[in-house]
């Protein structure tokens, strides 16, 4: 057996995730001091986000309603009663060397999420390969242990700085929910999709940027392997230092086969939090892993436990907008799209979107889902531009796609008007009107153009009156050649069929 056959046959991983999510709140979870972005450091901090002695936390309304969207859409229990608790760390990025979080009443309790199993299928996509749909698209249940609120640490800055750290306090403070998974997650790819299926509910909801490269969203890995068949968990590792969702597939693959090979060679792994290094593909050691009780959790006695009236709860359930499985849902039924390319097209809002005004503009749903998934996205992918800022609209597109539909161009010529579109933000019909594209659908036409492309190809035709019956496709090419690919194809395949085989006739 070789490593790759023990690992996978051998062993079975055992995943969680803990995902922080920065809630978009104008100001911090206890005080008034903005949350913006990429401020002065330091600029945005007073007395109860720096810690003074004798200042007093209170809690930020928009937090605990917008955390309690998140729980609703995650399907948790949320009992309305919630208390917030101390978390004791000594952290020269944490000014009270202690973190206001909760331990045993957070505000959303259990629930689960349905994520769409796609990764094999993505691949695929990556090399332009996509399988039958109905071959690729399962889901699976994740569940969710809890959702809390807690409030983020400050930012220490190490590089360019000779002596020491510096330290920015503008992020202390700062709500976050931290999601955290049940290990119900069986593979690197699981965890992947399971991010992407988290991640596109956090954007319909409008609760968060879900901005990984300002740390809006981050997402720590608890991982351990068990012999196939034990029930046990094995010890797990936890990993840090994870800055996008590719890194923490690659992060985990890693660690379940450094871990496979410590026990393989009668080693034991021992429960420790690692750091990834996304420039070596390694994870390296940081620190033997806390217990609950190091930080030695009491409630935050500035902060009285409380109850949320359950019409507050239920009024925010009711005004919930709709959530991507709804959608796919919607999308597969209304448009009669596959659930894997309704899932495609739902994963990121925005072009969902952008399909739903495409074929509210009258374009046909099927071909809008693939124009949109193959020729659209590559152009953008190119170009490094996202879907808002595509320089053809979801109305210019519909355009170029009824021009398909109604038989003017062809899908092939379609896919020269497109980059021109892009280029030029003319309109489809401008650009085939310009440049003569319009589908010949004339039969006279194409018969006499037939007749010419015979009389120049004696030598095909002879193969094909002799049974090589792949001469027809030269001589298709030969006319569509002649019209500049404007021919109707269906149309110029069956004229030279018909003359080819009356030229057989008479032959004979
Ligand atoms: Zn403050």
């Amino acid at each position: 057996m070789t490593n790759d056959e023990v690992r996978t046959t051998k062993y079975e991983p055992v995943i969680g995730l803990e995902v922080h999510c920065q809630l978009l709140t104008k100001t911090k979870l206890f005080c008034g001091c903005e949350t913006k972005f990429g401020a002065e450091p330091n600029s945005h901090t007073c007395p109860v986000c720096l810690g003074w002695p004798g200042s007093l936390p209170v809690l930020n309304e928009e937090a605990l309603r917008l955390g309690i969207k998140i729980g609703l859409a995650l399907n948790c229990e949320i009992s309305g009663r919630l208390k917030f608790d101390r978390k004791n760390y000594f952290y020269p990025d944490l000014p009270k060397a202690y973190q206001i979080s909760q331990y045993d009443m957070p505000v959303n309790g259990k629930g689960w999420i349905e994520i769409e199993q796609r990764a094999e299928s993505r691949e695929q996509r990556e090399n332009q390969n996509p399988m039958p749909s109905a071959l690729c698209s399962m889901a699976k249940r994740v569940g969710i242990t809890r959702a809390h609120l807690e409030e983020d640490a400050g930012k220490l800055l190490h590089e360019g700085i000779k002596d020491g750290s510096l330290v920015d306090y503008n992020r202390a403070g700062t709500p976050l929910l931290e999601i955290v998974s049940e290990p119900d997650i069986r593979s690197a790819e699981e965890a992947y999709d399971y991010l992407t299926s988290l991640k596109a509910i956090l954007e319909y909801l409008e609760v968060s940027d879900c901005n990984m490269e300002e740390g809006s969203l981050r997402c720590d890995a608890n991982v351990s392997v068990r012999p196939v068949g034990q029930e046990k968990f094995g010890t797990r590792t936890e990993i840090k230092n994870l800055n996008s969702f590719k890194a923490v597939q690659k992060a985990i693959e890693y660690e379940i086969k450094r871990q496979v090979e410590m026990i393989e060679a009668g080693e034991k792994v021992s429960q420790e939090t690692r750091l990834w290094n996304d420039d070596t593909g390694k994870t390296a050691l940081m620190r033997s892993k806390e217990q609950a009780h190091d930080y030695r959790y009491f409630p935050e006695p500035d902060l009285v436990p409380f109850s949320i009236a359950q019409e507050f709860i239920e009024g925010l359930r009711k005004n919930l907008p709709e959530l991507p499985q709804a959608r796919t849902n919607r999308f597969t039924k209304d448009f009669g799209l596959s659930p894997y390319d309704a899932a495609v097209l739902v994963q990121e809002k925005k072009l969902g979107d952008y399909f739903e005004a495409c074929v509210k503009e009258k374009a046909n749903s099927k071909l809008a889902s693939n124009w949109i998934q193959s020729e659209l996205l590559a152009l953008l992918n190119t170009a490094k531009k996202t879907i808002e800022e595509s320089p053809v609209t979801p109305q210019a597109l519909a355009g170029l796609l009824r021009l398909i539909d109604n038989n003017t161009i062809s899908g092939k010529i379609a896919k020269d008007v497109l980059p021109l579109m892009f280029e030029t933000g003319k309109s489809a019909d401008a650009i085939v009107k310009e440049k003569g594209l319009e589908q010949v659908t004339d039969t006279k036409l194409i018969e006499e153009i037939a007749d010419k492309v015979i009389a120049a190809n004696p030598k095909s035709v002879a193969d094909f009156k002799s049974g090589k019956t792949t001469a027809l496709g030269f001589l298709v090419g030969q006319l569509m050649k002649e019209t500049k690919g404007k021919a109707n194809p269906k149309l110029a395949n069956e004229i030279l069929s018909k003359k080819l085989a009356s030229l057989k006739k008479i032959s004979k």
